[in-house]
């Protein structure tokens, strides 16, 4: 039997998906591993390029980071040239995880294992592993500080909010969008929050593209319009570009800067955070992500199945894509000061 078992993990050409617990290398150290990541709506995307670069090398793997600011049909032709260079591994952040379908069976018929990064890819059944913060969480924190915000400020409600939501062909936007509503939902029928423009469902509230111009164009018409004369108490940011573009909207209208929510903790967010403008963002410490996903890769390398630790939240319509998330920590006033303490950049920002 230990004989059989050699002989099958010896294999360095097998399609590996992870499944093999017996220790054989799936594919050599060295390999090329492609990270497709999207545009750079954000800080973190810009952050994780230098991580992955540094962190595969560090490995012993060959590194092959690419990013499509050109859109969709970029990072399609650059997933198939990671396949033609023999990636065993393709990480993914997708700009549109419904629209990779078929570079993603491509890769998997080439033999290499799919991980989605940071956002999942949808209507497939090609893609292996997810890893990611846990994003109906982060919505929900996001959802809870905005109501702990406005209560701190006024502690009677109503209160009067608008909300904003990410980029439609983002998968994730939609699993903020929905964690913050399992919040807010209740206390809207309640009668405790209103939103007086009446823009309530995702469809209403997106920013294309992740565009700071979209959130604040939108903000600029809900300000002379809907808000000329009554009080705006709180705004839904989903992250933290589109919340300073909020900011701006408002301070450019003269009004008091309402709650605002964020994520990404930003660097000046987080400086705005201290100045007491924005009210919260989220820590989701990139360099994390990246190290899980790197461990990923490791164990795929060594023919070892990758631990995940929720294997039901994550259904892409095709599959319930096996995940490792981690979790998502607010930051307001109230701990921006140890939120930070390891975070290279952000620590001695926030040191008091
Ligand atoms: C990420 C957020 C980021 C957004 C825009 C999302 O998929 O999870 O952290 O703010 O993309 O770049």
């Amino acid at each position: 039997i230990a004989a059989l078992a050699l002989t099958a993990c010896g294999r360095t050409d097998s399609g590996t998906t992870g499944g093999s617990t017996t220790g054989g290398e799936a594919f050599p150290k060295g390999s090329t591993i492609g990270v497709a990541l999207p545009q750079k709506t954000s800080e973190n995307w810009v952050l994780a390029e230098q991580l992955f670069n540094d962190g595969l090398t560090a490995a012993g793997f060959k590194p092959d980071v690419q990013f499509a600011n050109g859109g969709v049909s970029e990072q399609q032709n650059q997933i198939s040239a990671m396949i033609t260079k023999g990636a065993k591994v393709i990480i993914v952040g997708a700009i549109d995880g419904a629209q990779l379908g078929t570079q993603l069976q491509q890769a998997k018929e080439a033999g290499a294992t799919i991980i989605a990064y940071d956002r999942l890819l949808l209507n497939t059944e090609n893609v292996d592993y997810y890893v990611a913060y846990d994003n109906f969480k982060v919505g929900e924190l996001q959802g809870q500080a905005l109501l702990e915000g406005m209560k701190a400020k006024k502690p009677e409600g109503p209160y009067n909010i608008e909300l904003f939501a990410g980029s439609p062909d983002d998968a994730n936007a939609k699993v903020f969008f929905d964690g913050a509503m399992s919040v807010l939902k209740p206390k809207m029928d309640d009668g405790t929050l209103k939103v007086l423009s009446g823009q309530t469902t995702f469809e209403q509230a997106v920013t294309q593209g992740w565009k700071a111009e979209n959130a604040q164009k939108r903000m600029d018409t809900l300000l002379a319009g809907t808000y000329a004369t009554a009080p705006l108490d709180g705004v839904l940011s989903p992250n933290d570009t589109l919340a300073r573009a909020i900011i701006t909207s408002v301070k450019a209208a003269g009004k008091p800067i309402p709650v605002v929510t964020g994520q990404d903790s930003e660097v000046e967010s987080v400086k705005s955070i201290m100045a007491g403008e924005q009210y919260s963002t989220i820590n989701k410490d990139t360099r994390a992500l990246v190290e899980h996903s790197i461990v990923m890769v490791n164990d795929i390398q060594a023919g070892k199945k990758p631990e995940i630790n929720d294997d039901k939240s994550y259904n892409n319509s095709v599959k319930v894509v096996p995940a490792y998330l981690l979790e998502p920590v607010i930051v307001t006033q109230a701990n921006v000061h140890t939120a930070y303490v390891n975070d290279p950049v952000l620590g001695p920002i926030t040191k008091q």
